[in-house]
């Protein structure tokens, strides 16, 4: 076994502390590496705090034998899946994370033999297998792309699928950590982007970010004009909030895409569907394959993260302020610091 030294909350009313645990031994299929940064999601808030961390950047220590696609010393990443069944047809179209027989999570999961636990990135070092392995390009800031592998490819992946571009009117649905990812990417596909936020402080940043248009959604003056206005919506919002006010901003054919995920189930109605033959959806992070085009995608176009780097110690603090919404726009901890 690898003796690890990582951050972990015992129960759920603990706060994050110091833990030291051993990763399985590295196989032939393996790569090893030394974790140099997690972003922090706010999905791991919904691990009842029980939680591990799934942005994962770091560089190579060691490989398997058999393992062709990475060497000692490349840059490696590893996002919210560290295996999968690879047989269903979810799998073998490269949507792992739909897998039917349940994906392996980075962490609260185990591995496929169902006893060795995974332990998330909140550590100095993981060993995943080749194939959930995401290659890093060397040319962007290493702690930016560490939330691309959860908040960037929660967005990227929708956008994708209703191959979201030049010509669509798009609305963003809350800035935060998805929020911000979506806009970057939307824009950069050529949509027009419009930011709808209960928060007007948010409005020249998200012009920073790409964004052309700005709507209060608490102000009935800038989103009376916005009635059956957008092709698609990337809800990011997990809190509570009314889906149908959101639906009726939608054009014919519109798709309001759910990618965040409030606590308790909220009421559509039909009529909020029947008008304008509109649909309500919802996409989860992303496969290896989508992961692998949008960092190469990342790369070239130069788009990463907005992030407040932290050191280990201060995770605590940091899931505080998260949960009031203060940070632009994702935590990031520098694994040098734990
Ligand atoms: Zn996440
Ligand atoms: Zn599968």
């Amino acid at each position: 076994m690898i003796a690890t030294k990582g951050y972990a909350a015992q129960n759920a009313e603990s706060p994050l502390a110091p833990f030291s645990f051993d990763r399985r031994v590295s196989g032939p299929l393996d790569v090893h590496f030394e974790i140099l940064f997690c972003g922090v999601c706010h999905s791991d808030l919904h691990q009842v705090r029980n939680e591990w961390g799934h942005e994962i950047v770091g560089r190579v220590i060691a490989v398997g034998e058999q393992v062709k696609k990475f060497k000692t010393g490349d840059l490696a990443a590893v996002g919210c899946l560290v295996d999968s069944c690879r047989e269903c047809d979810n799998c073998k179209q490269g949507m792992e994370q739909y897998c039917n027989d349940g994906p392996v999570g980075t962490y609260n999961s185990y591995e496929r033999d169902g006893k060795t636990p995974t332990y998330g990135g909140y550590s100095n070092q993981i060993v995943v297998n080749q194939d959930f392995v995401l290659r890093v390009p060397e040319n962007l800031p290493l702690e930016a792309v560490a939330p691309l592998l959860c908040a960037g490819i929660t967005t990227w992946s929708p956008l994708r699928h209703w191959k979201i571009g030049k010509g669509h009117k798009v609305g963003v649905l809350g800035l935060g950590g998805l929020g911000h990812m979506a806009v970057k990417f939307a824009s950069a596909f050529g949509a027009e982007v419009t930011m709808l936020s209960t928060s007007p402080s948010k409005k020249e940043d998200a012009k920073r970010l790409g964004a052309q248009k700005f709507a209060l959604t608490t102000d009935a003056t800038d989103t009376r004009p916005l009635k059956s206005y957008f092709d698609f919506i990337i809800d990011t919002v997990s809190a509570p909030h009314d889906y149908n006010m959101y639906l009726r901003m939608l054009s014919t054919n519109g798709v309001h895409v759910c990618v965040g995920a409030p606590p308790a189930p909220s009421e559509v109605r039909a009529m909020s569907l029947i008008a304008n033959r509109r649909s309500i959806a919802g996409s989860s992070i992303g496969g290896l394959p989508e992961t692998q085009e949008m960092l190469d995608f990342c790369s070239s176009y130069n788009i990463v993260s907005d992030v407040e780097v932290i050191a280990m110690k201060d995770i605590n603090q940091a899931y505080e302020r998260m949960l009031k919404g203060d940070v632009r726009y994702r935590f990031v901890i520098d694994m040098a610091t734990l």
